[in-house]
């Protein structure tokens, strides 16, 4: 009896209330889906593709790539995959794609602007997630990284769709996205905020230097602001706004996140376990109350400082 009950599936992540927080896994390549399955992800949240483009001097075949997704989705079959499209910059220089160097290449050639530069590998990338999702019964969301401009989005969406993607999206790392969620969501179907690179645009300070790590911190209330723009959106529109970055991972930040709007988390597998047991502590009511908190302090210590108080007086 006790084998049947460690084996039983795991609750889906929910707050106390009975809200439901789907809690999605972060994955590198198709390799981590086993794992990630029985540490409790409901599905995964970001698929990054970069893997297959890495140490190759052409860009993989779609059938190539095809066979590499269809591996992925058949893995989450009945659940939700949201992959990410290549997401290279001259940090990651590509033969095919992006090899001028740039002396900014968090500001440069990156991401979704970088596949329009070379169209072909985007069209490429996108007909081979297509097939599998056709071939496959996992729910396929695809989105672009390094998102900035509302024409961006209607690029990206209108191309996905063009070529068989049913739900496409865009990733929300730029303040620019963010501060006009409202208009990028009309445009699209869901928002996926990566907190990593929005912390670095917004504090302006490269999130590779160790010399500045401290202002790396989504705590800091100016990435909180910006996040409750994309949260208020979503929820003026109808639409999922997810996150993926690594504030997910945090159990207490997690809570912010979600008062701030945020639908599903998607983190490193390791850490769904914590964050599943820290939102089932808090109401959708308790959790808005932990943002308003987090929200209104001076800097990134103060709100954690202020998030923690607000969670002291409830639980
Ligand atoms: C992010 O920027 O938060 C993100 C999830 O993407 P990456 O870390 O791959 O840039
Ligand atoms: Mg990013």
């Amino acid at each position: 009896e006790r084998a049947a009950q460690a084996a039983a599936p795991l609750a889906p992540g929910a707050l106390a209330d009975g809200t439901p927080v789907p809690l999605l896994a972060n994955l590198g390549s198709a390799d981590g889906a086993a794992e990630a399955l029985r540490l409790g992800a409901e599905g995964v949240g970001l698929f990054r593709t970069e893997f297959l483009f890495l140490d190759a001097d052409t860009a993989p075949s779609v059938r190539e790539q095809q066979a590499q997704y269809t591996r992925l989705l058949t893995a989450f079959a009945g659940k939700k995959v949201v992959v990410r499209v290549l997401d290279a910059g001259a940090d990651k220089p590509l033969a095919f794609l992006n090899d001028a160097p740039e002396e900014n290449p968090a500001l440069g050639l990156r991401g979704i602007r970088a596949l329009r530069h070379s169209e072909v590998i985007l069209r490429e990338q996108l007909t081979a997630l297509a097939a599998a999702g056709a071939a496959t019964d996992a729910e396929l969301w695809v989105m672009a990284p390094m998102v900035a401009t509302v024409e961006e989005t209607r690029y990206f969406t209108a191309l996905a769709k063009e070529l068989g993607i049913a739900v496409a999206g865009v990733m929300v790392e730029t303040p620019s996205a963010a501060l006009i969620a409202d208009r990028v969501l009309a445009e699209t179907d869901f928002a996926s905020i990566g907190t990593n690179d929005l912390t670095q645009y917004t504090m302006a300070a490269d999130r590779l230097l160790g010399t500045i790590a401290m202002l790396q911190n989504p705590w800091h209330p100016a990435v909180l602001r910006l996040i409750a723009e994309v949260g208020a959106a979503g929820a003026e529109l109808g639409k999922p706004v997810g996150i993926c970055g690594e504030a997910a991972a945090d159990p207490l930040l997690a809570v912010v996140l979600v008062g701030l709007g945020a639908t599903s988390l998607s983190m490193s597998p390791s850490a769904l376990a914590d964050v599943r047991a820290s939102l089932a502590r808090y109401s959708l009511d308790d959790a808005k109350a932990l943002a308003r908190a987090a929200l209104a302090a001076e800097g990134a210590a103060e709100a954690r400082t202020a998030a923690d108080a607000a969670a002291a007086v409830i639980s």
